[in-house]
């Protein structure tokens, strides 16, 4: 980032990297690079909102559009599930196999662990103790992959239901006012 952000910045902060090393620019000129995104209408830190697409990495999932407590929309740079191109979609589909995976070899250890107690075998325990160490990189992976999926049903979930519910009300709303 450090690297990135020096070639980016002007001659003056090139000598005095010190002044500023963030850049901020209007929510309004999203995607443009930039590390703080700030709304053009009453300047809130929106950064949070927003999601920088890169390259060959697959597309975020999220509102498409967010809405500033100003009442200023954005776009978000992410796209709700339904609305993914199928090659993002083959992508989440392919984590559910190696989600699956992950949990099998999370097994292990528990395997382990029970031979090392019954068989009361200290090469056993020293397997199990170190198939520790790698459950707890699976286990980081396995809650990522778990991150991921839950993202997914959130997007479904506000996508299908939330909008329904919402245009129901609001046609509710329309009939008695
Ligand atoms: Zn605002």
């Amino acid at each position: 980032m450090s690297v990135i952000a020096i070639y980016h910045h002007s001659t003056a902060e090139l000598q005095f990297p010190w002044v500023s090393m963030t850049e901020r620019l209007p929510a309004s000129r999203f995607p443009e690079s930039a590390d703080v995104y700030f709304c053009d209408k009453c300047g809130r830190d929106v950064t949070r909102h927003l999601y920088r697409g890169r390259a060959h990495v697959r597309h975020p999932i999220g509102p498409m559009r967010y809405g500033c407590a100003c009442g200023q929309t954005y776009l978000t740079g992410a796209t709700e599930w339904d609305y993914l191109s199928d090659w993002d979609k083959r992508q989440w589909r392919a984590d559910v196999g190696l989600a699956f995976i992950l949990f099998v070899l999370l097994l292990s250890p528990v395997a382990l662990g029970y031979l090392a107690y019954q068989r009361r075998s200290i090469p056993f325990l020293a397997v199990f103790v170190a198939s520790l160490v790698f459950a707890a990189v699976f286990l980081r992976l396995f809650g990522l992959f778990l991150l991921g999926f839950a993202d997914i049903a959130w997007s479904i979930w506000r996508t299908r239901v939330l909008t329904k519910v919402r245009k129901l009300v609001f046609h509710n709303s329309a009939l008695f006012s």
